[in-house]
């Protein structure tokens, strides 16, 4: 166990912090926020209710309305929570532009928290597709545009030198989690510049619907380092640093000074690293995953879904691990995190040598992986096969191979697209694929919806509806001869809140491949039998809270065992999990003493 809370003196009180439990005293990230803690609160009036951690709109109780300087400042009437979450989705529900409900949503988190995850809370299926993709995608593109009110922090070029002060202006050191970008692939669409921002708020607020980690404890980070997006340099609406990105040592300078600062202002924070390019994503993890808990989402979290659709898949199948075979489209940080994690399963259930290698098959947009090809990325070189074993597959190593060959030849029983290439899983790739296996698993994970590989319903109709798939973006279920097939989300929202809940209550010092590997597991355990007969290898997104404990447990287990992390009995860890989960519930507000709200003004 390497970090403490006293470790964070002070925590919380620094600079503009308004309100502390009234108990006071840092309890870790478990047991705040409970319904019989108030909380004092030093602002009054119409500040109070501009504070959307503090707001309550209409059900500020009268006693509270006294209290705080708020008579006469609200309508008459008081309601509850439930009302209001009816009322505010409502709002959002007759709205018919998903990026107006996007709009909408987000006005409501800048107005009221609790209400704003209450109503996520309540509607999840519907609000998901909004706060995260496709929806987040077109905000992220429209960013500029439709730009409100600030959230989380911007750190650019300019402020090198002096972040560790620009994270001191958030205000407090009781930071547990921050999702930090540099926007440069963001979900597949590219350098999004400061538009990239919409992706650690949406991740965030996925984490405190799905792990219920509070608000108050995250902090979305965009390092804002440029953009190489022409289009965003030339609009005179673009609010990011108007230069070309920065590269090369100068970048690497700007992140470890990045780093250092996160250490020493939040030093009990958990940071993931999101929706970097392929090759910073990968260097970046491996250089800063023993130096602080850290992790990449799009290459540990995406790996873990994909691992957790293959077992399912032996699940559907009913055929062994032995005689699943995967092929891979896409080699960047999607790909090569799910193809390692994959390996390792396929190692774990006693493949090596050439058996092993043979199990995955890779393809960049240069055709197939395999040494005769001149590969000059360590990490595809990782995937390449030997030339001998190509011939012996029946390809030709001196053609270009495709995906139509390599799926003609491989045989595989798994196809996975991480690609962002929309079409590419083709009708004659699909047939190829179907003609040898009877169930084959198809995962085109691209996202938004725009760049996935392959629709679902061709998908079910040229395998007869025997395929099962699973696609990265949501999609409506697919009808296939009066059957209804439900198409699984192979979201990582399924997997990354849980990651991050246990880390934090495990208190674990690093973040290991095999927490993911637990992960997904358990993911795969949590899909039922009725989901598969159903057509789908993941659990609905309605059982996100409960799959999301499930899978801290197995994380929190898994950093004792690799003495990482607090030493926990395994009776008590269900119940320490679950404490450190926030209900989106209006804590009991009181005025701080006037001596307290002397000494903060
Ligand atoms: P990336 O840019 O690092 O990698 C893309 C890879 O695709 C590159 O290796 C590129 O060579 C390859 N490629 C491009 N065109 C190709 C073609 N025609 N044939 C074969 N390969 C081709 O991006 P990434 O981080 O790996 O993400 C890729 C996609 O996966 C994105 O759309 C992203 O949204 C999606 N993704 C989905 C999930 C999920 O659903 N759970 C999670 C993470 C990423």
């Amino acid at each position: 166990m390497s970090r403490s809370n006293s470790e964070v003196d002070n925590a919380g009180d620094v600079a503009s912090v308004e309100s502390r439990p009234a108990d006071a005293g840092n309890q870790g990230v478990s047991g705040y926020m409970k319904d019989d803690v108030a909380e004092f609160v030093s602002l009054r009036g119409q500040a109070v209710l501009n504070n959307p951690r503090l707001n309550k709109g209409t059900a500020f109780p009268d006693s509270e309305r006294r209290a705080l300087g708020l008579e006469g400042l609200l309508p008459p009437g008081v309601a509850a929570l439930d009302m209001q979450a009816q009322r505010a989705y409502q709002h959002i529900a007759a709205k018919t532009d998903p990026l107006e409900r996007y709009i909408g949503l987000v006005a409501l988190q800048d107005r009221n928290e609790t209400l704003f995850y209450r109503v996520l809370l309540d509607h999840l299926e519907e609000c998901l597709p909004i706060i995260y993709t496709p929806t987040v995608g077109l905000a992220c593109q429209r960013y500029s545009h439709i730009y409100r009110r600030a959230r989380g922090v911007w750190i650019c070029p300019e402020h090198r030198g002096r972040i560790e002060k620009v994270l001191a202006n958030v205000g407090t050191r009781d930071i547990r989690l921050i999702v930090a970008t540099d926007n440069e692939r963001i979900l597949g669409l590219g350098d999004l510049g400061a538009g990239g921002m919409g992706i650690p708020i949406g991740k965030l607020a996925l984490y405190s619907t799905g792990a219920g980690i509070h608000p108050k404890y995250t902090l979305p980070i965009s390092l804002d380092v440029g953009t190489d997006n022409q289009e965003l340099l030339d609009d005179e609406l673009y609010l990011g640093w108007r230069h070309a990105r920065l590269r090369g040592k100068p970048y690497d300078d700007f992140i470890e000074e990045f780093v250092q600062a996160v250490k020493r202002i939040f030093p009990l924070a958990l940071l993931q690293w999101e929706d970097f390019k392929q090759q910073n994503a990968l260097r970046l993890l491996e250089r800063y995953r023993k130096r602080l808990p850290s992790f990449n989402d799009d290459i540990q979290g995406t790996a873990a879904i994909g691992a957790a659709a293959l077992l399912a898949g032996v699940r559907a199948t009913g055929k062994p691990l032995s005689q699943q075979r995967m092929v891979m489209l896409g080699a960047g940080a999607a790909g090569i995190g799910i193809s390692r994690l994959i390996r390792d399963t396929f190692r774990r259930s006693g493949a090596e040598g050439n058996e092993l290698i043979g199990k995955i098959g890779m393809l960049d947009s240069g055709g197939f992986l395999h040494q005769g090809r001149k590969l000059s990325d360590e990490t595809k070189a990782e995937f390449a096969w030997p030339v001998e074993m190509v011939k012996a597959a029946g390809m030709d190593p001196n053609q270009p191979l495709d995906l139509l060959a390599v799926v003609r030849a491989l045989k595989p029983t798994v196809l996975v697209g991480t690609s962002g290439q929309p079409g590419v899983f083709t009708e004659a790739v699909i047939r190829a694929m179907a003609s040898h296996v009877e169930r084959p698993v198809i995962l085109p994970l691209s996202n938004p919806t725009s760049k996935c590989e392959a629709k679902p319903a061709d998908l079910i109709a040229w395998t007869a509806g025997r395929a099962m798939v699973a696609t990265g973006s949501p999609f409506d279920p697919v009808e296939w001869q009066g059957r209804m097939i439900r198409i699984g989300q192979g979201n990582n929202v399924l997997i990354f809140p849980g990651v991050g809940l246990g880390v934090l209550v495990s208190e674990a010092s690093r973040v290991s491949d095999a927490m993911f590997r637990v992960a997904a597991e358990t993911l795969a355990q949590h899909v039922s039998d009725a989901d598969i007969a159903a057509g789908t290898l993941f659990p609905r997104l309605r059982e996100l809270r409960a799959i999301t404990h499930k899978v801290a447990c197995a994380v929190v287990r898994q950093a004792r065992e690799e003495g990482v992390g607090r030493p926990l009995d395994d009776g008590d860890i269900p119940s320490a999990v679950g404490a450190a989960m926030w209900t989106p519930n209006y804590a009991r507000l009181e005025a701080a003493p006037e001596s307290a709200t002397a000494e903060r003004s």
